[in-house]
């Protein structure tokens, strides 16, 4: 017999946490039986018990070995059911954050800005999909006052499938960029896809906050009617004093903060995460505090120091926007010589040839002294980079660098994830 969502939270209720993973489970775990393409969990539901969980769900009924097994239709949604009714049971406020780029970091601004004040749960990394966000939402502890839940997505509907189950009372959308296009069909798709958060709001209220300038975020706000708008840097505004190598901004008591994030598209994200600090009742000096504590990690929007060369890390992830806005920022420093690795861009589909082509141009009207280029979709930038060094893959790019030291030397570092450029660091360390 299948079990019923409420019996499952009276379930959840009495464990000690969720685990999907039978090599993490520790006692007292409700553990979900998740199916994958290559695997099938329900054959570890048994494992799962000997090894101390207090009961494992599964969806197939072979698998069934006493009153310990509760039997379910579809694991990942009865997961998805059991974080939305547990969110249900929460009483605090939660903050629903999306967008193209920049939302680990907002995120993680947003936690550190409000742990200055409350007890706050973030999503742990980037755990931000179908099923990062329901075991994020069952991460939250009845001690904790508020949470920040970072919504990815990469095709229409997966931003209303997450924003039912956190059900956010405050939200944010970063921006809308070129990120996913493949999934999303085009810009005007992520749009729309991204806009999936609004939507909620517009239906259910709640407190939108929105970038300090008018974009096509206000837009989306507006076509929606949302009222309840706070916009970034109105309650305590600040200017930027400098974004090299770090982000030193000034407040308008006169107090100079100095962050540990590069480029100037991280100021946005430090405007909003101090909106939201204020919104939730936060002192100007605890919002200055979270900010200038933040430390970047992950090898996202890092400067690091690696022999005698300054490298600007930030192989963590890349599509068209955030490849524009980091190479345009390191453009702008003053410390040269300037040395760009750029790795390629996954998700594009039928716009990948013409994206990595754009982006040879764009480098092309810098004066990079020298430009590495990784990957099969970036030999389509090489039509307008007849200077550039192309590898196939990281290997190639290693091997030259042990043949070619780079040394004294300011470093651009970018990539998809796939791409692993973060494994060029132990060659920089002349
Ligand atoms: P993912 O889709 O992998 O979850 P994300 O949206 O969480 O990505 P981050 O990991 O915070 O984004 O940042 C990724 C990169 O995006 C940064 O290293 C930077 O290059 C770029 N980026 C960050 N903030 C912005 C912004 N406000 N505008 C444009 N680009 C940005
Ligand atoms: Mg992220």
């Amino acid at each position: 017999m299948k079990i019923l969502n409420s019996a499952l939270l009276a379930f959840f209720l009495k464990s000690t946490g969720v685990c999907t993973d039978t090599r993490k489970i520790q006692a007292g775990n409700l553990f979900f039986a998740l199916k994958g393409p290559n695997f099938n969990a329900n054959a570890l539901a048994k494992e799962a018990l000997e090894k101390g969980a207090l009961a494992a769900v599964i969806d197939d009924v072979n698998f069934e070995t006493g009153d310990k097994t509760l039997l379910v239709e579809y694991g990942l949604k009865a997961l998805q059911d059991l974080a939305r009714d547990y969110r249900n049971t929460l009483n605090i406020p939660i903050i629903g954050l999306t967008g193209s780029n920049g939302k680990t970091t907002t995120k993680e601004l947003l936690f550190s800005v409000l742990s200055q004040k409350f007890h706050c749960y973030a999503t742990a990394g980037n755990l931000n999909n179908h099923i990062g966000v329901p075991l994020s939402i069952l991460q939250i502890k009845s001690t904790h006052e508020v949470a920040v839940i970072e919504m990815g997505a990469n095709k229409q509907g997966d931003i209303k499938e997450l924003v039912e189950i956190a059900q956010p009372t405050h939200s944010l959308i970063t921006n809308i960029g070129k990120a996913h296009l493949e999934g999303f069909g085009g810009e005007a798709g992520v749009r729309k896809g991204k806009g999936e958060l609004f939507d909620y709001v517009a239906k259910h209220g709640g407190t939108v906050y929105l970038p300090k300038d008018k974009n096509v975020v206000h837009e989306m706000s507006e076509e929606r009617g949302i009222a309840n708008c706070i916009v970034a840097n109105a309650e305590m505004p600040t200017t930027l004093i400098e974004a090299k190598p770090t982000i030193t901004f000034a407040c308008a008591d006169g107090s100079v903060i100095k962050s540990h994030l590069p480029g100037i598209y991280n100021f946005e994200n430090i405007q909003m995460a101090i909106a939201v600090g204020k919104n939730f009742g936060l002192s100007d000096e605890a919002c200055r505090v979270g900010i200038s504590s933040y430390m970047p990690t992950n090898h996202r929007s890092q400067f690091l120091k690696i022999g005698s060369n300054q490298v600007l890390m930030d192989a963590y992830n890349a599509n068209p926007s955030s490849m524009e806005a980091a190479i345009s920022h390191f453009a702008d420093t003053e410390n040269n010589p300037k040395i760009v690795i750029l790795g390629d861009m996954f998700e594009l589909g039928d716009l990948s040839a013409s994206e990595h082509a754009s982006l040879g141009q764009m480098i092309a009207k810098f004066q990079f002294s020298k430009v590495l280029l990784v990957g099969e979709h970036m030999q389509h930038a090489l039509i307008h980079l007849p200077q550039a060094y192309y590898f196939p893959d990281k290997f190639g790019l290693h091997n030259w660098l042990q043949d070619n030291p780079i040394t004294n030397s300011f470093l651009l570092v970018k990539g998809s994830r796939g791409i692993q450029l973060e494994s060029v660091l132990p060659f920089l360390e002349s």
